[in-house]
């Protein structure tokens, strides 16, 4: 009789913990090793001040089917935790879509003609182009970029620079000069071609960490799971039959492991394993793609016209409004996604630079009492055309890969790492 198997998941971030929240779920044995204090990863709380900001400000969509799904499985505060909006996109001054509360394609269709501060041949153009990949089945025969795709389908300047490349760069944390075009696709088929719901856009009331990965953990844990957090796993060794994982000076036995690191962290854990170097190869090719937070607590109440609010020249990409969204009076959060010459600034001078950015956009404000920049300097891998990621299933018996970067139709989101993780457990269990 095969013995019931025993799971190691290294990295309790969104795919770790989606991952041991269905093993647990079905009261197989995991233990999460996570390096940090808390779960979550690079969706997670940083305190500062007494104040709960997050290492990035982070949109969900109504698409992210599983995500939502785990979040309503471990999370009893569920309804509240999350603000839903049907598909709004408000460039500063510039330009307004609002789709209203009907089914699709008739919502998409009326804020597209609704739409403010575009051109009617504008508006058309893009009804155009979306029944163009419509008829193509969103499919391309050959991957190209997201830029030569906008321009084979004549989209104007205009509405490439307030409505596709931060849309792009919002969805794929990638210049549209070299992000996928196939992927863009895949996520326009499965937000704006799809029902209503999965064009909403979903933000946070609670920090990242609040919303799933404690929740998570307080799941995995009632379900006889084991949660170690701030234990940095140091080495992984293949055994006969299973795998020997190394934590705190500890060492201790797996019948499985799911390796859920962030890709730039994997190789040292799998290079040289010879059944693997598929995996390590490709990882090996990735590239990287920042993104900064510039969180602004300012003295009074800050309000801004939307929740999110976004900018299209840059450098400020969006700002939210973090006393509408979680009640943290006077707090606002900027971002700027993908690479760009922000890149060369300190910390203190983007700070500045988002600060002076913000009193010129908004005015009438007066100067903020701190702030604090968070720079994730390899937020995602740069989705590029035709990139090949790995598989979460290995040729390595027992061994799988949760996380952002596998294999996946979609860009480095939270949904792709939540499918991954979902993935590996559905694979351990089906042996
Ligand atoms: C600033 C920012 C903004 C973003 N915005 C969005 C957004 O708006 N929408 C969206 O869908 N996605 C967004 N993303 C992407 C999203 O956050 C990621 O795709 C997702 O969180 C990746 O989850 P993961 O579990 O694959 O990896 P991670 O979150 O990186 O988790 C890996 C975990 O492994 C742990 N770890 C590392 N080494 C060890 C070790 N040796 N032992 C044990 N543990 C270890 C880490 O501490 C970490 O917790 C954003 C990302 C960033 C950085």
């Amino acid at each position: 009789m095969a013995t019931a198997p025993t799971v190691a998941v290294i990295g309790g971030g969104y795919a770790g913990m989606a991952t041991a929240v269905s093993l647990a779920a079905q009261n197989i044995s995991v233990t999460v090793f996570e390096a940090g204090k808390q779960p979550g990863g690079r969706a997670r709380r940083v305190d500062h001040q007494n104040t709960a900001l997050d290492n990035g400000l982070h949109i969900l969509s109504g698409a992210y089917s599983e995500t939502l799904r785990l979040i309503c499985l471990v999370n009893p505060q569920h309804e509240s935790a999350l603000l839903r909006i049907p598909l709004a996109w408000h460039m500063h001054r510039e330009f307004d879509l609002v789709a209203p509360r009907l089914p699709a394609p008739l919502h998409l269709l009326i804020a597209l003609l609704g739409a403010r501060g575009a051109g009617l041949g504008e508006r058309f153009a893009i009804i155009r182009f979306i029944a163009e990949l419509k008829r193509a089945d969103f499919c391309l025969a050959v991957d190209c970029s997201v830029e030569q795709l906008l321009g084979y389908f004549k989209q104007s300047d205009f509405m490439q620079r307030v409505f596709w490349r931060p849309l792009c760069v919002a969805a794929l944390n990638t210049p549209p000069a070299i992000a996928s075009a196939q992927v863009f696709i895949n996520v326009l088929r499965d937000t704006l071609n799809a029902s209503r719901e999965a064009s909403d856009l979903l933000l946070s009331r609670v920090d990242l960490s609040a919303l799933f990965a404690e929740p998570a953990a307080a799941f995995i844990a009632r379900h006889g799971g084991n949660i170690r957090l701030g234990t940095r796993v140091t080495a992984l060794e293949p055994l006969d039959a299973g795998f020997a994982v190394e934590a705190s000076g500890e060492r201790a036995a797996f019948s499985h492991v799911v390796c859920a690191l962030p890709p730039h962290q994997v190789g040292a854990f799998i290079d040289g394993i010879p059944a693997l170097a598929g995996a390590a190869t490709m990882i090996a090719q990735f590239r990287y793609q920042p993104i900064y937070s510039v969180w602004l607590q300012y003295p009074s109440p800050v309000t801004l016209p939307h929740p999110m609010l976004g900018f299209a020249d840059g450098p400020l990409h969006w700002l939210f409004d973090r006393g509408t969204l979680c009640g943290q009076s006077g707090l606002i959060g900027a971002v700027i996604s993908a690479e760009g010459a922000h890149q060369e600034l300190t910390q203190d001078e983007l700070g500045a630079l988002a600060q002076s950015e913000i009193a010129r956009r908004i005015g009438g404000l007066p100067p903020p009492q701190w702030v604090r920049v968070i720079a994730e300097k390899r937020a995602t891998f740069a989705c590029t055309p035709g990139l090949q990621r790995p598989t979460s299933v290995t040729p390595l018996k027992n061994f799988y890969l949760a996380g952002d970067y596998t294999a996946s139709e979609y860009p480095a989101t939270l949904e792709t790492a939540v499918r991954s993780g979902i993935a590996c457990a559905a694979a351990i269990t089906a042996r």
